[in-house]
Order: C-alpha cells, then sequence, then structure tokens
C-alpha cells in the first residue's frame, strides 16, 4: 500500500463528552460557526485542556474557519509549536489528507509577547513606533535601567537606592500587574519605602530613553499593545483580524493580558480560554489567578464553563498522591483527578545528599533504559537551575546525553550577544546599547569614543550618516578596523536573508579569535545562530522571537545531541508547564528548596511553591520519584556566602501524605566511604598554602 493513501477517520471520536462540548461549543447543527459566546475550560492537570484546544481549532478549521484569522496564544513558542502541529494532524485524520500534504498553517499560533511584537512592527506607524524598534531582552533592560538610574545620580546616593535589577523587578512589576509605583512599593518592596519619587523619576526617563531609542523591552510589548486595545478605533481593526482567540494556561496571565483580551474581544465572542487555577505558578511574576476565577462573570451573559476531572496523564496512584499534596492548599476551584488506570505507588526517596541523590538518578534513569524506556521519556525537575549542577556531573562522567530547560540560557554567552548586537544596530541605528557594545568591538575604540559616536547618531537626522562621518580615534588599529565596520554594515543593512547571519559573522571573526581563546568553540555557537536564521523569514522576526523566547537548551560538553538522538530531560518546574514524561524525578523535595528559601516570606509565595510541586508531580505518566537529600548546600545572597543545610522532608509532604508514597529503605550507596571508615580530619590547607609565601 502507498505510504500516502489517504485514509479518513473520525478523529474527535476519543474524546470524553465534556471535551466534545468544548470542542464544538459555537459548531451549529448544521457543521457551520455560529458567534461563540466565550468559553472557559478549568480543569486540572492532564484532562486533556490543550489537547482539547487544539481539537478545536482542528474542528473550527473543518467548520470553515480560516486558518489565518485563528489567534491561538500560548506560554512559549515551543507549545505553540505543538499546538499547531497536534491541531494539524487531527485535521490531516480528519480530511483524509496524506502525510505529504502540509498541514494548515497557523500563521497567528504563539506567545503573547512575539504576537504583540508582531502586531506593534504592522501598525507601528499608526501609533508613533518606528517600524524598526529592536526589543531589550531582560539583562539588556536591566543594563538600561542602571544606565539611566547613573545619569539621575541614584547611583551614588547617601542611602543605598534599591539596585539596577530591583528597579526593573519593580518597575515590571507596576506594569504587568496595572498597579501604581506606591503600591507595588509597599506591598513588595518594603525595604525601598522613602524612595517612591525617586523611582518615579527613574522609571519616566527609562521609558524616555527607550522611546528615544526605538527599543522595547518586554513589558513594553504588551503595554503598548493593551494601550493600542484602549484605542477603539485601533482595538477594533486588530480584532476584526481575528475570528477566534483561544489561550492556554490562562491561570498565568496578568492583568495586562487580560486587558488585551477584553480589547480584542470586549463582547467575549469567539473567545476560549483553558486553565487550572491550582497550576498557578507565576504570581511572581504578576499573574493574577483571579483573571480565571473572575472569567465567566467579566461576561454579559457570562462565559459558559465546562470542567473536566478525568486524567489521562497519569496512573492512580500518582494522582492520589498529587491530590493530597493540593488539598492543602488554602483555596483551589478544580477538583481532584481521577484515572481507571492503576500502577505502582509513586516513591519518596531519602538518600544522604546531592551526591548520593544524583548517583541514584542516574542509576534509576539507566536501569529504566535498560527495561526499553527511552531517555526522552524520562525528566529530572528541580525548582532552580543550579539545582541539577551535581546531576549534570555525573550524567556527563557517566556518557549520560541530556538536555537541560530553563538553565544558562544560550543568548546570554558573550560572542552571541555581540554577534545579536550587530544585527540589532543595523537593523535600528538608533539602540544605544547595541551600538555601545558593537562599537567598542572596534580595536582602538572605548567607552569614551563610543558614547561620542552614539551622541553624535543620536542627535542626526540620519543616524547612519553620522556613523559614517564619525572620525573614530587615531589610534593606528581603528584606522584599518573602522572602516570595515562601516562596510560591512553597509553590506548588512542592503544584505539578504539569512545570509545576513553568516557575513555578521564573518566581520566578527577576526574579533572574535582576538578577544576569547576558545574562540573555535564559540565559532561554533555562531554557526548555529546561522543555522537557527533560516527558520526565521526575515531579520526583524528571528531577532524579536530569538529575544522573546530564546532557546534555552544547553547540553553536556559533548554539543547539543542531534534531533534523532535520545537524550534525558533535565528541567525547571516553571519550564515542565503543560508536558508529559513516563518516569519523572523531582529533586530536592526538602525544606529550603522547595519550598525556596527565598520565596518563604508570605502566605501566597508558600502557596505559590506548593502548586508547583504539584505541577512538578502531575507530569509523571507511570513512575514518579520524590527525592528527599537529608544534607545539601545552598547558595544564598551574595553577602552571606553558600552553607550546608540539613533537610527536612518537604513541609508540603506531611506525614498523612507521606503515606501515600512508597519509602524504600535507602539502599548501600557505593559512592559512600565504607562503613566504619574514619572520618577524615579537616585540614585548613589554604592556610597552609598562604602561609608558604
Ligand atoms: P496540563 O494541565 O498539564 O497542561 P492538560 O489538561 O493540558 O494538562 P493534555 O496535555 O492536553 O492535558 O493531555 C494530557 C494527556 O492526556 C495527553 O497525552 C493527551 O493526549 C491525553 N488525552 C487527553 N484527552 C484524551 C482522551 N479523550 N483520550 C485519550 N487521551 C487523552
Ligand atoms: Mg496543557
Amino acid at each position: 500500500m502507498p505510504v500516502d493513501t489517504p485514509t479518513r477517520q473520525d478523529p474527535f471520536a476519543t474524546l470524553n463528552d465534556e471535551q466534545r462540548a468544548a470542542v464544538e461549543h459555537g459548531v451549529g447543527v448544521a457543521g457551520r460557526i455560529e458567534a461563540a459566546p466565550p468559553l472557559l475550560v478549568i480543569a486540572g492537570a492532564g484532562t486533556g485542556k490543550t489537547m482539547t484546544l487544539a481539537a478545536r481549532v482542528a474542528r473550527l478549521v473543518l467548520a470553515g474557519a480560516d486558518p489565518q484569522r485563528i489567534l491561538l496564544l500560548t506560554f512559549s513558542r515551543r507549545a505553540a509549536h505543538e499546538m499547531a502541529r497536534r491541531a494539524g494532524r487531527t485535521l490531516h485524520a480528519a480530511l483524509g489528507f496524506g502525510a505529504a500534504q502540509p498541514a494548515p498553517a497557523l500563521p497567528w499560533a504563539g506567545t503573547f509577547h512575539g504576537i504583540g511584537a508582531r502586531l506593534l512592527r504592522e501598525y507601528a506607524s499608526s501609533i508613533g513606533l518606528a517600524e524598526q524598534f529592536t526589543i531589550l531582552d531582560r539583562a539588556d533592560a536591566e543594563d538600561q535601567m542602571g544606565l539611566v538610574r547613573q545619569e539621575r545620580g541614584l547611583a551614588s546616593t547617601e542611602k543605598r537606592f534599591p539596585m539596577k535589577g530591583t528597579c526593573l523587578a519593580i518597575y515590571s512589576r507596576v506594569v504587568n500587574a496595572c498597579l501604581g509605583v506606591d503600591d507595588v512599593v509597599r506591598d513588595l518592596y518594603p525595604w525601598c519605602l522613602g524612595w517612591e519619587s525617586e523611582l518615579k523619576g527613574l522609571f519616566r526617563a527609562y521609558v524616555q530613553a527607550k522611546q528615544q531609542q526605538q527599543v522595547l523591552d518586554y513589558d513594553d510589548l504588551l503595554l503598548y499593545w493593551q494601550h493600542m486595545m484602549a484605542e477603539p478605533a485601533l482595538a477594533a481593526a486588530v480584532g476584526a483580524r481575528f475570528d477566534h482567540v483561544l489561550v492556554d494556561e490562562y491561570q498565568d496571565t496578568n492583568r495586562l493580558q487580560a486587558a488585551i483580551l477584553h480589547g480584542l474581544r470586549p463582547d467575549g465572542r469567539g473567545l476560549t480560554v483553558v486553565g487550572d487555577d491550582a497550576q498557578s505558578i507565576y504570581g511572581f511574576r504578576a499573574a493574577e489567578v483571579r483573571n480565571i476565577l473572575d472569567f465567566p462573570a467579566r461576561f454579559d451573559p457570562p462565559a459558559r464553563v465546562l470542567t473536566l476531572d478525568r486524567n489521562y496523564r497519569s496512573t492512580q496512584p500518582i494522582l492520589e498522591a498529587s491530590n493530597a499534596v493540593i488539598a492543602l492548599a488554602a483555596e483551589r476551584f478544580t477538583k481532584n483527578l481521577w484515572s481507571p488506570r492503576g500502577g505502582e505507588r509513586p516513591r519518596l526517596v531519602t538518600v544522604e545528599d546531592e551526591a548520593a541523590q544524583a548517583r541514584f538518578v542516574a542509576d534509576d534513569v539507566l536501569v529504566r533504559r535498560e527495561g526499553g524506556l527511552r531517555l526522552k521519556q524520562q525528566a529530572v525537575l528541580f525548582r532552580t537551575g543550579h539545582h541539577s549542577a551535581a546531576l549534570e556531573l555525573e550524567l556527563t562522567r557517566r556518557n549520560i546525553p541530556f538536555v537541560k530547560f530553563g538553565g544558562l540560557k544560550f543568548l546570554e554567552a558573550a560572542h552571541v550577544k555581540d554577534l545579536l548586537s550587530v544585527l540589532r544596530w543595523v537593523q535600528n541605528p538608533r539602540s544605544r546599547l547595541a551600538g555601545f557594545r558593537v562599537a567598542q568591538l572596534v580595536p582602538g575604540i572605548g567607552p569614551a569614543a563610543a558614547r561620542k559616536l552614539l551622541d553624535a547618531m543620536e542627535q542626526a537626522a540620519d543616524p547612519v550618516a553620522a556613523m559614517q562621518a564619525f572620525k573614530p580615534p587615531a589610534a593606528a588599529a581603528a584606522a584599518a578596523d573602522w572602516p570595515a565596520w562601516i562596510a560591512a554594515s553597509d553590506t548588512l543593512r542592503h544584505g539578504t536573508w539569512p545570509e545576513d547571519v553568516a557575513l555578521a559573522a564573518r566581520w566578527y571573526q577576526p574579533h572574535l579569535e582576538r578577544l576569547h581563546d576558545d574562540a573555535a568553540i564559540r565559532a561554533g555557537d555562531l554557526a548555529q545562530l546561522a543555522r537557527l536564521a533560516g527558520g526565521y523569514p526575515d531579520r526583524e522576526r528571528f531577532l524579536a522571537e530569538l529575544t522573546l523566547d530564546p532557546p534555552e537548551a544547553t547540553s553536556d560538553e559533548s554539543g547539543a545531541p542531534h534531533r534523532d538522538e535520545d537524550y534525558l530531560i533535565l528541567s525547571t518546574m516553571h519550564s515542565a508547564k503543560g508536558q508529559e514524561w513516563t518516569a519523572v524525578h523531582v529533586l530536592n523535595v526538602v525544606d529550603g528548596c522547595m519550598p525556596a528559601d527565598m520565596a518563604t516570606g508570605s502566605a501566597a509565595e508558600i502557596e505559590e511553591e506548593r502548586r508547583l510541586l504539584y505541577v512538578a508531580m502531575t507530569r509523571a505518566k507511570q513512575h514518579l520519584t520524590l527525592m528527599v537529600p537529608q544534607r545539601f548546600h545552598v547558595t544564598q545572597q551574595r553577602q552571606y556566602g553558600s552553607r550546608h543545610l540539613y533537610g527536612a522532608l518537604s513541609r508540603f509532604v506531611p506525614p498523612p501524605v507521606a503515606t501515600l508514597f512508597d519509602q524504600p529503605a535507602p539502599a548501600a550507596d557505593e559512592g559512600r566511604p565504607p562503613a566504619g571508615a574514619q572520618p577524615l580530619p579537616a585540614v585548613d590547607l589554604m592556610a597552609r598554602v598562604r602561609q608558604g609565601f
């Protein structure tokens, strides 16, 4: 039988009644779409919310909806791709498409920030924004805040003014939560009380600096979009482009995002949102769980609400333990989950310390692989990026390939930032941060000369002409290198995509070699960047989307695994949202890590940590193991250094909950010194070495 023989089947046959109701909502008897009233699906983990949303997209397209007019908002770009793929597969099955026939594209599937960036660019001329605006990532935004803070003399105040990172955090909170500076400082940053008026002045100057340079930070993408939606004519124009707006993980949206949706769909028609209040884990970024709880009443008539409680992901014993953890939450709307699938009980494994934990997990993962479970079906989850350090060492030692999500970002490496800054500066010659970085790559140009150049460009009507007319310092090197930059930037300005990235890398290569001893390794990253560029239609989209949702995977030193290779998943709990694996290990389920030391300030923060553990546990399909190292190392705030903590099982697993787990007796651990070995004496070798001089 030829592979491509179309076969038609009912892709909705496996849906349960509630899922089907959500999928069919607003689809008339004749299969035509009516102007559907707003719909909320609020349901627990693994009940098929995301699957239902994807099926609904497919159903709408089958009923005649234009995929170009469907706006699908998800939490990450990865999630958007996954959703488009699922919807495509459903359509394939329904329409009997052959495998060679591409599924209809969903051009408007993405994150709030990514879609915001695209819409702002399209409407730039109507809202006084320069079309070539570039986007600052968090680190750049912090630097920009730092510059303004310095310019305003706040860096040298007698009583210490908040650091640039804190200033940006306050600013971001003000924007995302739609609150005043006074409220945010009082409730969340009480140690900054007394600085409110300076902060307001600083924020005004920060906004002005960004506008002058035609750069937007992450928060601006939502803020400007929301302002655009508050303008009736623009809201109507943007709203009219979409017939259906669907949002996944709605519990993690903030007030600004809710306002945007409301502006897009004032009466809620055509709006579908799904989420789970018990999985709300972004309160620290101003996500507002009331968004989902208050959604129905926001509209008149109120939104239709559907709930799901059958879980299709996990076994009943895993669900019982997860239900018990979340049952202790102060408040929650979604109900307990159930599944007809039985299986082994989850495990609570106590080990001596982090090294033993790493060995245990590595052993366990290998045993499962021997048993036929691919590494990709196994994940190790942890509270913060550095909690996996010991495990990463162990995996590397044993040659177990892994990919880590939510850890150090590729884009934070100096050479990657350099190359992206070249592209950004060419895109937006008014961007001072990009310009400052690139100009100083040219030998002979230091901070003072760079500032002079940027001032000249800022004041000129044509910044590019000002750059070309700039006389670099007489330093011999600059004479040859500066014209090389001018020539390269000129080529890039009129270049072609995606070849531009390789062109920029060619200009950068001698500087890379001069600045870094390990230039060859770093050049590999730049080649990867050039490859990535091929996946984007143009420079604008590449820069915007890479900044907004950077590739997060970093892997062991043997290099990034190829796509078809097998590798273990390491992920922060936050980045694990929405995903599932057959076997899951959760590291450091001890007080101090879970809840995290830094998050034990308020009852609300502790509740958020509890939900985070619930999110982690509900990722597991068949095997779930919570690890409890009795001793672990925590790095505290810089001034206190680091220390060892003697861990107690997390307060989220009190004795009655612990009875739902198997608790195997600690096995002999080969990495431990043999029983009876004398403890080694503590010797201050450092002091001895110092005394030797
Ligand atoms: P989360 O809250 O973690 O995001 P979710 O509610 O979005 O979870 P999904 O990821 O959509 O849940 O689904 C969980 C798993 O259950 C997936 O593997 C999905 O394919 C499967 N599933 C959902 N509904 C059904 C169904 N009716 N029949 C069979 N499998 C289903
Ligand atoms: Mg989901």
